[in-house]
């Protein structure tokens, strides 16, 4: 084998290794420039959009039983799944990225409301259901089945388990460590001093920005657009900006409320398990910066890449590829 494919489609010949623009693309998105794939991950915008539309379409139903077929992915013992039954949905939210059902007063044993804090991680997703789950289907986690038939259910994708709940009892929420850690939201953005106040560490703006204990709901597909809207390098020091970048950086994060207002218009009821994201830049290395026209560069880690335009965001540097290099040490 003279190459090496990469999980998201890439591929590498050992020729090119460690030059990032030498990557030849064969993403199967590469015409559109939206990415229906489960490798994007939800972020802010992507659950945003979730819970509003699983709020409009499923508040004031009445559970009728609830159970979790992923036993390690409900992590909470007391109260009861079973405290769900006979309870109206009071509505859905988000903390971060983090959905979170309310459930009202009704249920036996158990007064006061309850809340279901959902982590997704990086493949689950929470959707309603006309008709009930076969309790064969390996991808559901949580379950709550509803008086009119239908179900909200938490499903994952891939092989692993990593999506999680809790169900908490009223103002336990902000005391679940996840939740009290979490920075701002990152949209509708902080004040511009919040942000300069939060940026100003000896840390790369992209791992940063993608730290919830930083700034929360941005990942690794809304971390590239907002440094490509702000024309920042993924590797700054957000001490090192000066007060014009941590500005524009400030300005960018409006990307996160335009992708909401895109997922408004084109999104019904039912939003998809493979969502279209509007990324213009992310995961598009090899192709024209839709800007400038500069040829779009990643750069590869274990898990992630970070894609960019060299002649906008690193001074016309094209940045070593640090997995590679680690690699060949
Ligand atoms: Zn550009």
């Amino acid at each position: 084998m003279t190459g090496e494919s990469l999980a998201n489609g890439t591929s590498l010949t050992r020729r090119n290794r460690g030059f990032a623009p030498l990557l030849r693309v064969r993403s199967p998105c590469a015409a559109a420039r939206l990415v229906p794939t489960l490798q994007c991950v939800p972020e802010l915008p992507e659950v945003e959009i979730t819970t509003r539309r699983l709020g409009a379409s499923l508040e004031g139903i009445e559970v009728e039983s609830a159970l979790a077929p992923g036993m390690v992915a409900l992590r909470s013992v007391d109260p009861p799944l079973s405290a769900l039954a006979g309870r109206p949905i009071e509505g859905i939210g988000r903390i971060g990225k983090m959905p979170v059902v309310a459930f009202g007063p009704g249920g036996e044993g158990e007064d006061g409301r309850l809340d279901l804090l959902i982590h997704l991680m990086s493949a689950g997703r929470l959707q309603v259901y006309d008709k009930r789950a076969s309790l064969r289907d390996r991808r559901s986690r949580v379950l709550i089945r509803l008086a009119d038939g239908r179900e909200l259910r938490l499903r994952e994708f891939g092989t692993k388990q990593r999506a999680w709940a809790k169900l908490l009892r009223d103002g336990q929420v902000q005391d679940e460590e996840m939740v009290a850690t979490l920075g701002p939201e990152a949209w509708p953005a902080p004040d511009l001093e919040t942000l300069a106040r939060i940026v100003d560490q000896p840390r790369h703006l992209h791992p940063m920005l993608r730290d919830q204990r930083a700034i929360a709901g941005i990942g690794r597909s809304w971390v590239d657009e907002i440094l490509w809207e702000a024309r920042l390098s993924p590797f700054k020091r957000g001490s090192d900006l000066e007060p014009e970048e941590v500005e524009r950086l400030h300005d960018a994060l409006h990307v996160l409320g335009d992708a909401l207002d895109h997922y408004e218009e084109a999104i019904d009821e039912r939003v998809p398990d493979k969502l279209p994201m509007p990324l213009h830049v992310h995961k598009r290395q090899g192709e024209p910066c839709p800007r400038c026209g500069t040829t779009l560069a990643a750069v590869h880690f274990a898990e992630h890449v970070t894609t960019y335009c060299p002649d906008e965001q690193t001074g016309g540097r094209v940045l070593k590829d640090r997995r590679l290099s680690r690699l060949l040490k």
